[in-house]
């Protein structure tokens, strides 16, 4: 076992909330070291094929998955610098005012410990940090002023548009879609070239991505990036009181202990718990900063209803990005579809590219079509196909959450198992939501509309170390300090108490801008 020399701050995991706190606190004058458990990508290993984009998505050891409806992790998990980030589509909406106090104001969920405005400013930030184009005044019909995007909005092409005939015929609204997706070129990055491979990462750099915006700041301001080293305990001093470093495996599968000041764990939604979990000591036999038992507790994901579109017309739905062209808040009111049992916000996007390669997806929606009549299908959607997608937001509940397994990984570690099951109310937002999507996309003019409906989709996890006001309702502050070991510090998706249903990438930045800078000036209270 090696022992490395002590730094200020060891973070756990380079992905999209890690990178954040390695920069803000490298250029702070803090000597970071950030360990990965993936390989150190560089935007030349990024190719544009769906083949290779299978080696990106792994998320480290893998979860049992258990629950009435299984977390589908896969999707939305990361491995290497960048994360779920390196390749995720961009997609920059933020959540709503009404997002923040769900208990108090319809007595369901957990209500969050800040509001709107404690995040708005760190919104606007990260816009002129990362890059996003969008028409911030647009979407001023349904959330508070803010300032404008850095970049104007992407280019629209036929399927897009072809939405917004469907929304206008409606009465309902869309608004070019906020996304982390260079318009113009931007701080010597590339515009986008809209050949939409962004899911397996853009080689060039026009996709706000880690490696080419946090993690580059970090590395500039001097943070040391170790790749191949898998995180598996948090050490603690003998006392409990805090975090004296962390225990890790290198590329040769070797034990090191990594000693700092301060510990962040910035290792993804379901792997921070399993990481605090696995730490337990005899002064914290539950595992660390557990003692109210919600370590791991209260996951949500969200949920989409796809609706297909088919036109005669050539829509050139291999042109674009896999982000939205335009998105709509118009339905979210959580009370939406209360005459249909349901609850919760549903966010929209349309007009994502669908390149010939992704058609297979489309095939899989029209499970009734055979032989020559699926491939006059595929040739028609190879044109004319184009998809709404709403994502919808699921309440917290206890029940939903990640544990210790009894079986251990390569490492030793114990697995983690994820229980996850969607309540009734969820189930018909998800069914209501199909209903909504036909109606547009009739207004659209298609030639042919149909619901992908198939199982009820995991996609993006977000709680297991929630934030709250005390140590008893929550793990962490709103910062993401946990509140029983002030040294140890949780970063990303965890930590929110409730999901919204916007996708939750911009959130997760701006949050972590917001604590990362917390943690600097309260540096000589909090660094052990
Ligand atoms: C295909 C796809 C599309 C997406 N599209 C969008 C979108 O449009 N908009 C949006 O907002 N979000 C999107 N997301 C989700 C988004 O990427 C994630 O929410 C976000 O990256 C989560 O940030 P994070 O910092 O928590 O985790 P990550 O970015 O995943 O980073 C976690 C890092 O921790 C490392 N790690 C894990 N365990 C350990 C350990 N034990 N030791 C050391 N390191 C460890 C991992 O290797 C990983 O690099 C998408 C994701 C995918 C995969
Ligand atoms: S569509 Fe744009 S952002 Fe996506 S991979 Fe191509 S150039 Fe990059």
């Amino acid at each position: 076992m090696t022992n490395n020399e002590k730094v200020d701050v060891v973070i756990v995991g380079a992905g999209a909330s890690g990178s954040v706190f390695a920069s803000v606190l490298a250029k702070a004058g803090k000597k970071v070291v950030l360990l990965e458990a993936g390989p150190d990508w560089q935007l030349g290993d990024l190719i544009s094929s769906d083949i290779w984009g299978r080696r990106i998505k792994p998320a480290g050891a893998p979860f049992l998955l258990e629950g009435k409806n299984p977390y589908g992790y896969v999707y939305q998990a990361g491995w290497g610098t960048g994360g779920a980030a390196l390749h995720y589509f961009a997609n920059f909406p933020r959540l709503l005012p009404n997002d923040f106090k769900v208990k108090s104001s319809y007595g369901k969920g957990l209500d969050w410990p800040i509001d709107y405005s404690d995040i708005a400013p760190y919104w606007d930030k990260v816009a002129d940090d990362v890059g996003v184009s969008g028409d911030a005044k647009a979407e001023e019909i349904w959330r508070p002023a803010g300032k404008p995007y850095p970049m104007p909005p992407m280019r629209i092409f036929p399927g897009g548009a072809a939405w917004k005939r469907g929304f206008d015929a409606l009465g309902m609204r869309l608004t070019p879609a906020a996304v982390g997706i260079n318009s113009t070129e931007f701080k010597g990055r590339p515009a986008c070239i809209y050949d939409g491979w962004c899911h397996v990462g853009c080689p060039i750099g026009a996709l706000s991505n880690p490696l080419v915006t946090y993690l580059a700041e970090a590395r500039q301001a001097g943070a040391e990036v170790r790749p191949y080293a898998t995180v598996t305990r948090v050490l603690t001093s003998a006392d409990g009181s805090k975090a004296t470093g962390v225990e890790y495996y290198d590329a040769n599968k070797q034990k090191e202990v990594q000693e700092a000041s301060v510990v962040v764990l910035a290792a993804w939604s379901a792997q921070n718990p399993r990481i605090m979990l696995s730490s337990a000591t005899d002064k914290h036999p539950n595992g660390l900063a557990n003692s109210s038992g919600l370590v791991g507790k209260y996951l949500t994901a969200h949920f989409a209803s796809g609706t297909s579109a088919m036109f005669d017309e050539d829509l050139q739905p291999y042109m674009g990005t896999i982000a939205a062209q335009y998105f709509s808040y118009d339905l979210y009111d959580k009370n939406a579809h209360k005459e249909k049992g349901a609850f919760g916000s549903t966010f929209m996007v349309a007009g994502a590219a669908q390149r010939y390669s992704a058609l297979g997806g489309v095939a899989n929606s029209r499970p009734d079509l055979f032989g020559a009549e699926l491939a006059a299908f595929m040739k028609r959607a190879a044109r004319g196909y184009t998809r709404l997608n709403a994502f919808a937001e699921e309440m917290p509940v206890i029940e939903n959450r990640v544990e210790l397994a009894g079986d251990k990984d390569e490492f030793g570690m114990p697995l983690g198992k994820i229980t996850h099951s969607f309540n009734d109310e969820a189930v018909a937002l998800f069914n209501a939501n199909f209903d909504k999507g036909v109606e547009i996309a009739k207004a659209t003019g298609a030639k042919d509309v149909w619901p992908n409906k198939g199982p009820m989709p995991t996609i993006h996890l977000m709680g297991g170390t929630i934030m709250g006001k005390t140590a008893g309702d929550s793990v962490t502050n709103s910062f993401g300090q946990t509140h029983e070991i002030g040294n140890l510090w949780i970063a990303g998706p965890g930590i929110f108490p409730t999901s919204g249903a916007p996708n939750p990438t911009y959130t997760i930045l701006a949050l972590s801008l917001r604590g990362a800078e917390q943690l600097a000036k309260d540096w000589g209270s909090v660094a052990g």
